[in-house]
């Protein structure tokens, strides 16, 4: 079936091997490969900031310059792929240090506006207490579908676009580090390149789409822009697309989203292995890889001439409600605050939070009768609370302590 599919989207033929083989052909012995490296023990897990990060990184770069994809000086130079990234969150009030690197490459089309693809490539090494929802003796944690299945699409998108005739766009396209840890990577892209959201046309993240078993896609974000929904009507895949509406979700996407920049977040769903050693590259569903390839073209095609197009702000449904706490503020964390408090990054309309007043900026410095230092007591702080529980909630805007009633 999929080469059928495929047959349709991509007519052209390639030379590969020695052999003509068509495209699509191609395109599943390269994620094949992309996969089985990048989710390999060699690499022990991908942990930001290590060393197998770092080789992550150099394979990364060197499939971009194999498919002719610049850095983003219009250079073939590896290091200037590198984007480094370097935070000191608190935990439980002790300075600690994330650093990393993003990977960024760039074809410019000499266009106004920019496409963002993007997808993490680090994991969780041998498994971080925690994030790993695996218990054991430690382990490697190889994250074949988290996300070195996303991390393969955007190099294999990369390569398509080189050649495809959506040329009104130029396209950048970035691998995170730190999204594991708090979407430490993607956070340091967004405030420190000089990214302009007036020329940031939209930004698609591919986080986990190596599963597509139950032949459905899972595309969040679409409440983002006006355009969504009316550029994926007339894509008819051979799979069931489930569209939520929210820019916010447990993945890049959501800095962009925070920069105003309309976002779609793409997902094959989640499943047993997920953040355990088991997450491996004999269970990538390739089939489906490719398909999610596919309509990824279509629809950037179906957008590229649509110029710059409008961004929506989300009613949020989903952000700080982790499983283990039965009430939420409505807000989303800034992780990479190193400050005292935690930092709020954006409010969800209709929650606890905004129904309070409280805005982006605000620091929360305590909640009820517990003094909020960090993210680390922050989830402390509100894991006391059940539904319908009144509090009190201090938070410091610009030089001003207020405070304000908080109803769960
Ligand atoms: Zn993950």
């Amino acid at each position: 079936m999929i080469i059928k599919l495929f047959a349709r989207i991509f007519l052209a033929i390639a030379l590969f091997n020695g052999q003509w083989l068509s495209v699509n052909a191609q395109l599943a012995v390269n994620l094949k490969q992309h996969i089985t490296f990048l989710a390999s023990d060699s690499l022990h897990g991908r942990m930001t900031g290590s060393i197998d990060e770092f080789k992550a990184a150099e394979y990364i770069i060197e499939e971009f310059k194999k498919a002719g994809i610049t850095n983003t000086k219009g250079t073939f130079n590896s290091k200037k792929y590198l984007q480094h990234f370097i935070y000191h969150p608190k935990v439980d009030s002790v300075k600690t240090t994330v650093s990393g690197n993003n990977v960024v490459a760039f074809i410019n089309n000499h266009a106004a506006n920019t496409v963002i693809l993007g997808a993490h490539y680090d994991h969780l090494g041998w498994g971080l207490a925690a994030h790993s929802t695996y218990r054991g003796e430690p382990a490697i944690h190889n994250g074949a579908d988290d996300n070195a299945s996303g991390v393969a699409s955007i190099i294999e998108l990369a390569r398509l676009l080189k050649s495809s005739s959506s040329t009104k766009n130029n396209y950048v396209f970035i691998a995170f580090s730190g999204e594991e840890l708090g979407l430490y990577g993607s956070k340091w892209f967004v405030e420190h390149t000089k990214l302009d959201s007036t020329r940031t046309d939209y930004m698609l993240n591919f986080d986990m789409v190596g599963r597509m078993d139950s032949n459905k896609l899972l595309i969040g974000g679409v409440g983002t822009s006006p355009e969504w929904n009316e550029a994926m009507k007339n894509i008819s895949p051979s799979f069931k697309v489930k569209t939520t509406e929210s820019g916010v979700g447990p993945s890049d996407h959501t800095s962009f989203y925070l920069k105003n920049i309309p976002v779609l977040h793409f997902f094959s769903g989640q499943h047993k292995d997920y953040h355990k050693p088991s997450d491996d590259e004999n269970k990538i569903n390739y089939t489906g890889m490719e398909e999610i390839i596919g309509y990824t073209m279509k629809l950037i095609k179906n957008l590229d001439a649509k110029g710059k197009i409008a961004f929506h702000k989300t009613k949020d449904d989903s952000n700080d409600n982790a499983p283990k706490f039965t009430v939420t503020l409505g807000v989303m964390p800034d992780y990479t605050f190193e400050g005292e408090g935690m930092r709020i990054d954006g409010v969800t309309e209709g929650k606890p939070a905004s129904k309070a007043e409280l805005k982006t900026g605000d620091v929360v410095i305590q909640l009820g009768e517990v003094k909020v230092t960090d993210m680390m007591s922050y989830m402390k702080a509100l894991a006391q609370f059940k539904k319908g529980d009144t509090t009190k909630v201090k938070v410091k805007r610009g030089n001003e302590t207020i405070e304000h009633v908080i109803n769960f």
